[in-house]
């Protein structure tokens, strides 16, 4: 390996800068070329690579979103826009990739390694804590605590009007920051897309709960939870009990933002385990975390499984809510 490409794929998340000055400071340490390709597997196919030098990485450390811009295409996601994509990386002599992004993010490189041979290591990088095989992912720890803070404050107004407040926070198909930031933030309930939680236990909890003497209570409710968006869980609870829940969709605000400290050494890492890795010959792998060690999992295994929220903590934060 001599010329190494680096990328970020897919959505951004708060520490990618890190990642990619880690790969490159790394990389040129160890005597690489090092090249940073533009908006992911757009910039690929559109020739939008150039080669970076140390300085290059100056003053991002602390930076939210990525400085090598993230995208998403269609066009990559068949052979022909894989071809040109290849071909553009044989011509600058890019031998071997390292991948910053999501599970979408990593078919991608592995579809690149098997139709063309160019070996890429992955390192995961979204807010959403998703990916299988990595304890943790880049990004999740600021988006906790981003939500967190904003939750903090709505619980200062939920408490000065006996409020019942919901808030969502982002999640799709996945409850890590839902749980994590209800259990942080002490909410009384908790939805997310892999729990049972239903309105009606919802109800039963926080009417338990005033009748102990609690005035306030906060719903933090995922985005993809099975009862509905926020508004239809706040409509739901009207129709049902004739409270008045205010709603709060906390929002892209959650993406952005400096990263925190555990994101930035996360990603510091990842990023140099991952030239490390391409270095030894590795390929086709992603650098993950158990516990606080780095391990190395196969693509294969990382984009054919689901990793889901652990519902013991929001069994833990219904306990510690009473
Ligand atoms: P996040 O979950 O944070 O949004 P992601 O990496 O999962 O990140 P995706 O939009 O799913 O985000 O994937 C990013 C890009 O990777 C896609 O726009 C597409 O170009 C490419 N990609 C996704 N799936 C495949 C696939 N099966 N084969 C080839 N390329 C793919």
């Amino acid at each position: 390996v001599t010329k190494i490409g680096v990328y970020t794929s897919g959505g951004d998340a708060p520490g990618m800068n890190a990642a990619i000055r880690a790969v490159v400071r790394v990389g040129i340490a160890q005597n690489l070329e090092v090249y940073g390709i533009h908006n992911g597997y757009v910039g690929m196919m559109d020739n939008k690579i150039e080669r970076l030098q140390l300085r290059d990485m100056a003053n991002i450390i602390q930076r939210g979103g990525t400085v090598l811009k993230t995208g998403r295409s269609t066009e990559f996601m068949k052979p022909e826009g894989r071809v040109k994509a290849a071909q553009h990386l044989k011509a600058f002599g890019i031998d071997a990739l390292v991948c910053i992004g999501g599970d979408g993010s990593f078919r991608g490189a592995h579809a690149l390694w098997e139709e063309h041979q160019i070996p890429c290591v992955g390192v995961p990088g979204t807010i959403d804590n998703d990916i299988y095989g990595s304890d943790k992912t880049i990004g999740f720890d600021t988006a906790v605590n981003t939500a967190l803070e904003a939750i903090d404050r709505i619980r200062d107004t939920a408490a000065s009007h006996d409020r019942l407040f919901i808030i969502e926070v982002m999640g799709r198909n996945s409850g890590f920051i839902a749980s994590h930031v209800g259990l942080a933030g002490g909410a009384e309930e908790i939805f997310a897309p892999e729990g049972n939680t239903t309105v009606d236990k919802a109800l039963d909890r926080i009417k338990e709960a005033k009748s102990r003497g609690k005035t306030s209570s906060i719903i933090i409710t995922a985005e993809g939870q099975k009862p509905g968006r926020a508004y239809d869980l706040a409509e739901a609870i009207r129709k049902k009990s004739g409270i008045d829940a205010k709603v709060s969709i906390l929002g892209h605000q959650q993406r952005g933002g400096s990263p925190t400290a555990a994101d930035r050494i996360l990603a510091s890492r990842m990023g140099a385990a991952a030239v490390d890795a391409l270095l030894k010959g590795y390929c086709d792998i992603m650098i993950g975390t158990e516990g606080e060690r780095l391990i190395q999992v196969p693509l294969d295994l990382v984009t054919k499984h689901e990793k889901k929220a652990q519902l013991d903590l929001i069994s833990l934060a219904n306990i510690l809510a009473t």
